[in-house]
C-alpha cells in the first residue's frame, strides 16, 4: 500500500487540507496520475496489448503510445471502474476511488427567481445554436494539447469558480460550469494548451454565450471561452500554447467584462483550475 498524498487546497473560504485517494495502489494494474476527484483529470497507460479501454462501460480512447485521459465530472460517482479488454480477450480491471470535492454552496433565503418565458424568436435561435454546439463536439481532431502542462488563459482576479452554486429556499440553482476571470475588454486571451479550432463565435454572438470559441485539445478534452470581444482563429485552425486566440469582451449574457472558461472531458464537466498553476498574485 503507497502512502496516500495530501495537498493544501486554498478555497475561497477557508484553506481546507483534502486528502485523496492513493494515486497509486500497490497492485493496481494501470496507474493514474493527477487528479482523481471530482472536476479533476488523470492519464495513465493501457496495460500492453489492451484493444479497448472503458470507463464505467463508456469507450475511454487512447493514444499510439498507449497514454489517455479520463475526467470526473463535478457530481462524479465516488467510485469507477477502468476496464482494458486485450486482444486475446482477457480483461484487467481497475477500480478508481474517486475523492469528493467541497464545492462553494451557498444558502439564499429568497425564492429561486421563475424562468422568464423564452419568445419563438429566443427558442428557434437557441436551438441553431445548441445544435452548433454539439456538431461541434463531434469533429475529430489531432491534437496533443491534453499532454501538456496547461496555463491560465488570462490572469486577473478571479471572479467566479466551477462548481460553485446557490441553493434558494433548499431548490438548488445551476451550478457554474467554468472558470471567472475579470479584466477589462479588449484584454487578449491565450490557448491554455495546443489544440484545433471547433467553434467561433466571430460574427454573430451567441444569445447566452456571446462571442463563443471552443477549441479541442485532443482525447476529448475540450476548452470553451465565453463573452469574447473578438476572435483571432478560425475553424480548422491548428492552435499552439500562448498564441493569442481574442480577447475579452461581455458579449452573450453576462454582467460584465470577464472570461468565463470552461471545460469537459467528453461529456463531463471538469473544473480548468485543477488544470493549471496557481492564479499568479497581481502585483
Ligand atoms: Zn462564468
Amino acid at each position: 500500500m503507497k502512502p496516500l498524498y495530501c495537498r493544501q487546497v486554498a478555497g475561497l473560504l477557508a484553506s481546507t487540507l483534502i486528502c485523496c485517494a492513493p494515486m497509486v495502489q500497490a497492485d493496481a494494474p494501470i496507474q493514474l496520475s493527477g487528479r482523481i476527484e471530482q472536476g479533476g483529470t488523470a492519464t495513465g497507460y493501457v496495460p500492453k496489448g489492451t484493444t479497448s479501454l472503458k470507463l464505467d462501460g463508456a469507450i475511454v480512447p487512447f493514444a499510439a503510445d498507449g497514454r489517455f485521459l479520463i475526467g470526473f465530472g463535478r457530481d462524479a460517482a465516488s467510485a469507477a471502474a477502468l476496464i482494458a479488454t486485450l486482444g486475446n480477450g482477457q480483461q484487467i480491471a481497475q477500480s478508481i476511488a474517486i475523492a469528493t470535492h467541497q464545492w462553494q454552496i451557498e444558502r439564499v433565503d429568497t425564492p429561486m427567481r421563475p424562468a422568464a418565458i423564452p419568445s419563438a424568436d429566443f427558442e428557434r435561435i437557441r436551438a441553431g445554436e445548441l445544435a452548433q454546439m454539439t456538431a461541434a463536439r463531434t469533429i475529430k481532431v489531432d491534437s496533443n494539447g491534453w499532454r501538456q502542462h496547461f496555463i491560465w488563459p488570462a490572469t486577473g482576479r478571479l471572479s467566479g469558480f466551477f462548481g460553485s452554486q446557490r441553493i434558494y429556499q433548499g431548490v438548488a440553482g445551476s451550478y457554474h460550469g467554468g472558470v471567472d476571470i475579470a479584466q477589462p475588454s479588449g484584454t487578449p486571451i491565450v490557448a491554455p494548451a495546443d489544440g484545433v479550432v471547433i467553434l467561433a463565435a466571430k460574427e454573430t454572438p451567441f444569445t447566452l454565450e456571446g462571442h463563443l470559441l471552443m477549441i479541442d485539445h485532443g482525447m476529448g478534452l475540450t476548452s470553451a471561452f465565453l463573452h469574447l470581444s473578438r476572435i483571432d482563429v478560425a475553424v480548422g485552425d491548428h492552435i499552439t500554447q500562448g498564441q493569442t486566440l481574442g480577447a475579452i469582451g461581455t458579449s452573450g449574457r453576462s454582467t460584465g467584462p470577464h472570461l468565463h472558461w470552461g471545460m469537459k472531458w467528453q461529456d463531463q464537466r471538469i473544473d480548468p483550475q485543477m488544470l493549471v498553476p496557481p492564479m499568479p498574485k497581481a502585483n
